[in-house]
């Protein structure tokens, strides 16, 4: 059954996902919950599963088979990184707990000992609060500037106003790569070209890109990128910060402890080369041979299929909710993401999301971790449903008809 632009087979690739097949409030369950977290794969359960059923030992440490075996898997999981963000090398891929994780280490290893009272730091109106407040309070504490990027009432970045802030007090942009609220794309190669010409760094948070598209790090030249591998269809407590190696290179380690040393005494370490001058202790040696099965898996499907798949999704659900009376989208920008954010005349969206669960439609309510992108459009929360490739526009209808069903209830 291929029935779509793309030639995806989604119902081939629905059997890969148990979790899709339940009944939720005695509905089958639709899940609209993509930007939150994804669901895994049978490949990447099974990845888990063998490891800590066959292979489980502490990597780069024994010379026993086992030991041999997960450190061999561990590496490979490091090279699949690797190529799925196009990096020069593995060095410059550090295994990190998360996209959070990422942006603290780049706040404290490169941010701090760069940034002096009066400099300023770049980030934008749609920052997810992970990607506001390591910065803030930075700024904070060194008496330098937070400088925000408005946007328009699309949900773009107003990149004249951007030109603008950069000074030679500028000593970092963090911007995200798609928002996770509004869907918005940011235009990251532009933005990079516009501080790169003040020779000034940025730090690009993919979280909400490398699930949906082909992200190429040497092409949009960005100096860090960041990324969860639980948003990427792999388990959680494991992702990606991608460095610039010179950059990486001269930073100092941001934990300290075993695996980051090349020698220790009690007066003196020498640290680690990269990347294990960044991986103190035993790393998530499951986390990532887990992620390098979701990014098989992605690569067997293909990021090119999938982007356009769920594009067409989502302008079958844009167009779908803007017909409906008494919805408001936010977030409409003509280059845009899997994000469908909306609120409702007649209900709040937690009362929203309550009446989509009895129907069996998960979608997250609230402020998605951005307050300040709330302020911005006016409103406490929004009701999100965020798409993957598994969704279908059948599970399209079914959200429609559970609104409706929103507007019964409260009118
Ligand atoms: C989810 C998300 C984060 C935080 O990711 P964690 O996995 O919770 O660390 C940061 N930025 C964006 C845009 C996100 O969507």
């Amino acid at each position: 059954m291929t029935t779509n632009v793309s030639g995806l087979d989604v119902a081939r690739i629905r059997e890969d996902f148990p979790v899709l097949h339940q009944m939720v409030n005695g509905k089958p369950l639709v899940y609209l919950d993509n930007a939150a977290t994804t669901q895994k794969p049978q490949v990447v359960i099974d990845a888990l599963v063998n490891y800590y059923t066959l292979d489980n030992s502490n990597v780069h440490r024994g010379v026993h088979t086992l030991s041999q075996r997960a450190t061999e898997d561990f590496d490979m999981g490091r090279s699949k990184a690797r190529q799925f963000l196009n990096a020069a090398s593995d060095q410059e891929i550090i295994f990190v707990k998360g996209t959070t994780d990422g942006i603290n280490l780049v706040a404290q290893s490169y941010a701090r000992p760069n940034l002096g009272e009066g400099d300023d730091i770049i980030i934008s109106t749609m920052e997810h609060h992970s990607n506001i407040i390591p910065w803030q309070v930075l700024c904070q504490e060194k008496g330098a500037h937070l400088l925000v990027i408005p946007i328009n009432d699309a949900g773009e970045l107003l990149i004249d106003e951007y030109e603008k802030m950069l000074t030679p007090r500028t000593k970092l942009v963090a911007i995200t790569h798609v928002s996770n609220v509004l869907g918005t794309v940011n235009p990251i190669d532009q933005i990079v070209e516009i501080a790169h010409n003040r020779g000034v760094p940025v730090m690009v948070d993919g979280a909400q890109a490398v699930p949906h598209m082909a992200v190429d790090v040497q092409k949009l030249d960005c100096d860090f990128y960041v990324f969860s591998g639980h948003k990427i269809y792999g388990p959680t407590g494991i992702g990606v910060l991608y460095g610039k190696a010179e950059l990486l290179e001269a930073m100092p380690p941001y934990q300290l402890g075993s695996e980051m040393i090349k020698s220790v005494t009690f007066e003196h370490t020498i640290y680690n080369d990269l990347p294990f001058k960044f991986e103190p202790g035993t790393p998530h040696i499951a986390g990532v041979i887990g992620m390098g099965a979701a990014i098989d898996y992605l690569n067997a499907i293909g990021l090119d299929r999938i982007d356009a798949y769920e594009h067409d999704l989502l302008e079958y659900g844009m167009e779908c909710l803007s017909g409906i009376g008494g919805v408001q989208l936010i977030g409409t920008a003509p280059r845009k993401s899997s994000v469908i954010s909306f609120v409702m005349d007649c209900a709040h969206p937690h009362d929203i999301g309550t009446i989509l669960d009895t129907e069996g439609v998960a979608v997250r309510t609230g402020h998605h971790c951005a307050q300040p992108l709330m302020q911005r459009f006016g409103v406490p929360a929004t009701a999100r449903a965020s798409l993957s490739f598994y969704n279908t526009k059948d599970e399209i209808d079914l959200l429609v008809k559970a609104i409706d069903r929103v507007i019964e209830v409260f009118s």
